[in-house]
């Protein structure tokens, strides 16, 4: 693991200091997902380069320096965590409608001595109602198709802030399908950007989505009608 972070670490302009931490972050990972569902990836290299390069790769693509994040969806703190871990001006709001994974986070958040986090679990489309448009940028990897996402994310962004969603890099249909729900939402697709995660050959991308005016008072609609309707 060590060796796959500090080889990639710095294609990604980050220094190595954060590596303990990141590492302390996966050991804690490994051994409670022996006794609960949090990752398929299971081989220390594997989670250095999957979960947390990928994660990482934000921060190159993005610029994310002193901003408010909030991870939808975030699971097993992907990729909220590594980005509060590696730059500790961010404040990063990790937020999951699954309880146990939001007690996972909350306790190696505590042990990591990570001040700049804030672990919340709920569904995003209901945190919307107190926490509308206060975060300069939302992230998401692997919660939602793009039009169902961006229902969850963007009525959570300010104006003149950011939605960035983490895709796989075979979503042109995907991205064509949101048009339609990103413009209703207040938002304008910026840039699609296909990256190769360090140390490894494969190749996602982060579709990114400023948000140009304000998400109608109507959205996020409640979940059931969000899926069975997609904008
Ligand atoms: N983002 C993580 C990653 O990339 O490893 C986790 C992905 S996991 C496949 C999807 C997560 O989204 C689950 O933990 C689930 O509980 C959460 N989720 C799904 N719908 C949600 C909603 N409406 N609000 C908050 N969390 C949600």
């Amino acid at each position: 693991m060590r060796e796959t972070l500090e080889q990639g670490l710095p294609e990604l302009g980050l220094e190595p200091a954060c590596i303990p931490a990141l590492e302390s972050f996966s050991r804690a990972l490994l051994e409670k997902n022996q006794v609960m569902n949090l990752t398929a990836i299971t081989d220390p290299r594997d989670v250095a380069a999957l979960h947390l390069l990928d994660s990482l790769a934000l921060v190159k693509l993005a610029g994310l320096e002193s901003q408010r994040v909030v991870d939808v969806g975030t699971g097993a703190g992907f990729p909220g965590a590594p980005l509060a871990i590696a730059l500790p001006g961010l404040h990063v709001t990790l937020l999951d409608s699954l309880g146990k994974r939001i007690d996972f986070l909350r306790e190696i958040c505590g042990a990591l001595g990570l001040e700049n986090t804030a672990c919340v679990h709920g569904r995003a489309e209901e945190f919307a109602g107190e926490h509308r448009e206060v975060f300069d940028i939302a992230v998401s990897r692997a919660v939602a198709g793009l039009p169902v996402l961006c229902e969850l994310c963007l009525p959570l962004v300010k104006v003149g802030g950011r939605f960035l969603a983490m895709k796989s890099s075979h979503t042109e249909e995907e991205i064509n399908q949101s048009k339609a729900a990103v413009s209703t939402l207040g938002g304008r697709i910026e840039a699609v950007k296909d990256y190769q995660i360090p140390t490894t050959d494969v190749i996602h991308r982060v579709v990114c989505i400023e948000k140009i005016k304000p998400t109608p008072k109507k959205y996020p609609r409640r979940f059931a009608q969000i899926k069975k309707q997609p904008l």
